[in-house]
């Protein structure tokens, strides 16, 4: 599949495919041997104390693909989930280029400038998948945040499907609220599908956006905006302020069209300069209003809960799915039944039924 981003809508920007990693060179090169697992309560008492090392290694866990580890990794997150959900947790999506990285480093120390706490950033990049190796959530990307005693910064689990993905950053949340961060930041690429599975495990949307050509509201897709709970203008520094406030009013006047969120909460729309520092303040007074709001009103709690069902599902999905594709009589099957549908000696649905078919006759064995 094209990468989105080499869509012509991001003209002068590319992704490059990841490439293999090569073998060793030296023959007499010996791997160190893998840690072996620690004991499930072992991880948990290191979080519940806020050990950075223990919580790093236990979020490999949530990453890896291997059976062994996620076991581990479900029992310490079952564990830890009592003690998870006393924070907030804030979505921060933006197009490349429109000011993520710079953002997110400036807010995180106004945050945790703001009251005292702890900041974790955790990252959904669907590209990772296809560049192996995640560029959302990178460490060099914010500079002053990286050094911070008190922030944690994760990048993106980079294997499997976005809904997968997504399902490990989301379980890293638990994780590191059970490590008493109480400021969670879950930062994605705004190109579709992931702001999705952004919006479905953050408490506020916060959907960055640059002034352009006066045409900026055709490049973003109504469902990105019908999910925000705040749009900011970045860059509105020099000789851009007046842009900035033109695409400001703009889309305040697109927001109108829309239906009433259920939350209540009217979105708004600020400028700011992520670069200077200027309107900070005010796009977090306006989080932090959000906030008290949806609390007084009950929806916090609600959406919460509708999120909550939500990973229900995807867990249910995503498990039946594995399961199935990775059935050995169901990996035979396939790529017959695929050539027959191919050659139309069978139509698709037949050959779904036949397999699912045979999968289920399998299970009642
Ligand atoms: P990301 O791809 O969304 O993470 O964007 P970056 O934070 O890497 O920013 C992309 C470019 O925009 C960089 O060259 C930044 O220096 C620049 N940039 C970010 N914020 C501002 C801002 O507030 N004003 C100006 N003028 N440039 C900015």
């Amino acid at each position: 599949m094209e990468h989105p981003e080499n869509h012509e809508k991001y003209k002068g920007l590319t992704v490059n495919a990841g490439i293999e990693q090569p073998s060793s060179v030296n023959p007499f090169f010996k791997r160190k041997p893998r840690k072996s697992l620690r004991p499930v309560s072992e991880y948990v008492d290191g979080i519940l104390k806020g050990d950075i090392t223990m919580l790093s290694q236990a979020v490999t866990l949530v990453e890896s693909m291997r059976h062994e580890h996620q076991q581990v990794a479900q029992e310490v997150i079952e564990k830890c989930l009592p003690h998870s959900g006393k924070s907030m947790r804030i979505g921060i999506s933006g197009v490349p280029g429109a000011g993520k990285s710079t953002s997110i480093d400036v807010f995180g120390l106004h945050v945790l400038e703001r009251s005292a706490g702890k900041l974790a950033v955790l990252a959904i990049d669907p590209s990772s998948e296809r560049s192996k190796g995640s560029i959302l959530g990178d460490k060099t990307r914010m500079e002053k945040l990286s050094v911070h005693p008190d922030s944690f910064i994760r990048p993106s689990p980079s294997a499997g499907s976005l809904g997968g993905v997504a399902r490990k950053t989301r379980e890293t949340i638990i994780l590191c609220e059970a490590a008493g961060f109480d400021k969670i930041f879950v930062e994605t690429v705004g190109v579709g599908q992931s702001e999705t599975a952004v919006h479905s495990m953050v408490d506020f949307f916060l959907l960055i956006q640059l002034a352009g050509t006066g045409d900026e509201l055709q490049g973003i897709k109504r469902g990105i905006m019908e999910m925000a709970d705040g749009i900011i203008i970045n860059k509105a520094d020099g000789s851009n302020i007046d842009k900035a406030k033109l695409a400001a009013t703009q889309f305040r006047n697109a927001l109108h069209l829309f239906p009433a969120p259920e939350s209540g909460w009217t979105p708004k729309v600020l400028t700011y300069s992520g670069f200077y520092g200027t309107g900070i303040k005010e796009i977090w007074d306006m989080i932090y209003e959000y906030i008290d709001f949806v609390k007084d009103n009950g929806y916090f709690q609600i959406r919460r809960n509708q999120q909550s069902k939500y990973w229900m599902y995807e867990s249910i999905n995503e498990q039946l799915r594995e399961s199935f594709y990775n059935n050995p009589i169901i990996e035979e099957m396939l790529p017959q039944k695929e050539q027959l549908v191919l050659q139309r000696n069978l139509t698709s649905f037949v050959a779904a039924k036949n397999l699912l078919d045979a999968y289920f006759d399998q299970m009642k064995k």
